[in-house]
């Protein structure tokens, strides 16, 4: 049951929520965790999407991995759909934010938030992007002892590599690149990717020959079967902390709810911050109001402290729509890593040369296995996807048009656009022999860029978060510098044939709309109102440099919950 008053409200169970409310659990608090979407693999909730169930969880032998498997079939689509931000009851649809042109806001509503999604990429920030782009209030070295916690809890490990990192890696050396031995990367170079992912059970060695089940207890750790932007977690029939991916749901939940101190209330979407304020002083935050997702019910809670983890949309939208005080930059300097895909294709006989088979198999091996990182423009990673995600993502949408509308004699890709009729067939059909790359470029906080609301806009949750981004000339530069060196390694790899998307913008990585430094102090605390902390990436000062976010965003949650020890109890 959810009790009337807490130490502590976290609003949001996402990648960062449960790491502020695992700390402050573990030091004796009381902490409510309100999540606006579904509890998957919880016996509180069997049929999550289908029933309201129990109200809340309070012990992790709620959690089953039987449950889980249940719930998170293989099947893509379905689990594209259902990984939606939106309702538990899906029949509902999701819940809609306006983005700009033809790209798309990618975040999961349930607990676990959008690493339900993720593919475990943990790498570090670019020492650089900290100390010397000039955004942060607080230096690289203070958020060391953070990652070292984060990367122990998620158990980070370099990658396996398989016949596409391989590729990559062979292209990266031969364009003279230096590989990189150092998580605190100062340094351009190419590397297996950091990852929160359970390393590999030995016996799925290449030359372990091994043909048996995949499942658990046959194999533990990771089963190189591909399917983490699905959520699949596996190994199947695992118990639900056996799972090899590390998304916060299975890290940092279970360890919270031992404790003893943590309730998780799914379904719960909060819609306002209440506070008391004295004559001439700054307004206290004093708990929440939120809304039962199923039943239509307003409830309230009260705290000593509040901690908004809604992740870098919906955070400034609560705030705007909360009425709390005006701050020119709450909502605004939205980074979203200004991406790209350059893919690769190669010839069956360079294949069978360089890799003693004709195929690359993007679907073997963990989706992102490999990166190259180039601190002050970002990074590349390669992209392991089954056919549907990598069409989609590779060839579906373009910035500038079809590949017919676009001239690229003197270009370092053969084709660049979106691919349509015999020549995406073509493409598709040789899916077997492509690699792709996502060029991830460190885009900087523009105050343009961010989250507005209006009232005309608005949902059963209030005004919906209007969003802008549009890149500036600095932003497009690094990203074309990526892409030139993607295509380069490519074509050092042995490809064939390179073709360039200039992909619209999408936000998969969202930060930096709550900035440390413009809205919130050194310790995360709101400059205009007191005990009201923000533990998510909006709280990030900047886009990290490009690098995957989800390490820093907790380690920064996980400090941030020893500066609320330290101010408020
Ligand atoms: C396909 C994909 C792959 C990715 N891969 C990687 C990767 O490999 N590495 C990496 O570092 N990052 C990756 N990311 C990004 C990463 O998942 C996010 O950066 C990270 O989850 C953000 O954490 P967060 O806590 O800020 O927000 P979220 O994880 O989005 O969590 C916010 C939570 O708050 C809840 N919420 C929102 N509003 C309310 C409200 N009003 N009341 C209550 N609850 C609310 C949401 O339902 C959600 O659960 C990927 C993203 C995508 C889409």
């Amino acid at each position: 049951m959810v009790a009337p008053n807490y130490d502590v409200v976290v609003v949001g169970a996402g990648g960062d929520g449960p790491v502020t409310a695992w700390k402050l659990a573990e030091a004796g608090l009381s902490v409510l965790v309100l999540e606006a979407g579904p509890f998957y693999g919880n016996e509180q909730w069997p049929k999550p999407s289908e029933e309201s169930g129990g109200e809340a969880s309070s012990s992790s032998t709620d959690l089953s991995g039987e449950l889980l498997d249940e719930q998170f079939t293989t099947r893509e689509f379905e689990m594209v759909n259902k990984l939606l931000f939106g309702p538990a009851d899906h029949e509902r649809g999701f819940w809609f934010r306006k983005f700009p042109g033809d790209g798309a806001i990618l975040q999961c509503a349930g607990v676990g938030g959008t690493t339900l999604h993720y593919t475990g990429c943990h790498p570090r920030a670019y020492p650089a992007s900290v100390d010397e782009q000039g955004h942060w209030p607080i230096d690289y070295a203070d958020l060391l002892p953070y990652y070292r916690e984060i990367e122990a809890m998620c158990e980070v490990s370099p990658a396996p590599v398989t016949a596409k990192e391989e590729l990559f890696f062979r292209g990266a050396a031969r364009a003279g690149w230096d590989l990189l031995h150092d998580l605190n990367v100062t340094e351009p170079g190419y590397r297996p990717q950091p990852n929160a992912i359970r390393r590999p059970d030995p016996k799925l060695h290449v030359d372990a020959g091994y043909d048996g089940d995949f499942s658990y207890p046959e194999v533990e750790g990771d089963t190189l079967a591909l399917g983490n932007i699905a959520g699949n977690p596996h190994p199947r029939g695992a118990p639900y902390e056996e799972k090899a991916k590390r998304s916060s749901n299975v890290s940092f939940v279970p360890a919270a709810l031992e404790t003893g101190n943590v309730t998780i209330r799914p379904n719960a979407f909060v819609t306002d911050v209440r506070t008391e304020t004295s004559l001439g002083d700054r307004p206290t935050a004093t708990g929440v109001t939120f809304r039962d997702t199923w039943s239509g019910r307003t409830e309230r809670v009260d705290a000593e402290v509040v901690v908004l983890a809604a992740g870098a949309i919906e955070t400034p939208r609560l705030w705007l729509n909360a009425d709390l005080p005006d701050n020119e930059w709450v909502g605004r300097g939205l980074t979203i890593h200004f991406g790209d895909n350059v893919m690769g294709l190669w010839n069956e006989d360079d294949l069978d040369e360089l890799l003693g088979k004709d195929t690359v198999d993007q679907h073997e091996g963990q989706d992102i296995a490999a990166r190259f990182d180039y601190p002050g423009l970002g990074m590349l990673q390669t992209v392991g996807t089954t056919p549907g995600v990598g069409a989609i993502l590779g060839f579906g949408a373009s910035a500038s048009g079809f590949t017919f509308q676009n001239d690229t004699a003197d270009a370092p890709w053969d084709t660049m656009g979106r691919l349509a009729g015999p020549e995406l067939k073509r493409l598709l059909a040789d899916y077997r022999r492509m690699l792709q790359v996502l060029v991830v470029s460190d885009d900087r906080p523009h105050r343009r860029n961010g989250v507005t609301v209006t009232p005309g806009l608005a949902d059963e949750h209030g005004p919906i978060p209007v969003v802008n981004y549009e890149p500036s000339e600095g932003d497009q530069k690094r990203r074309d510098e990526l892409a030139t060196i993607a295509a380069e390694i490519l074509r050092e790899a042995g490809a064939s044939h390179v073709h360039r998307s200039d992909s619209p913008p999408t936000a998969l990585h969202v930060h930096s709309t709550m900035r440390m430094g413009k809205v919130l102090d050194e310790a995360c605390e709101a400059y205009d109102v007191e005990r009201l902390f923000v533990a998510d990436h909006s709280a990030l000062p900047n886009g990290v440099g490009g690098a995957n976010p989800t390490n820093t965003g907790q380690a920064l949650a996980a400090r941030t919950a020893d500066e609320i020890l330290d101010r408020c109890f």
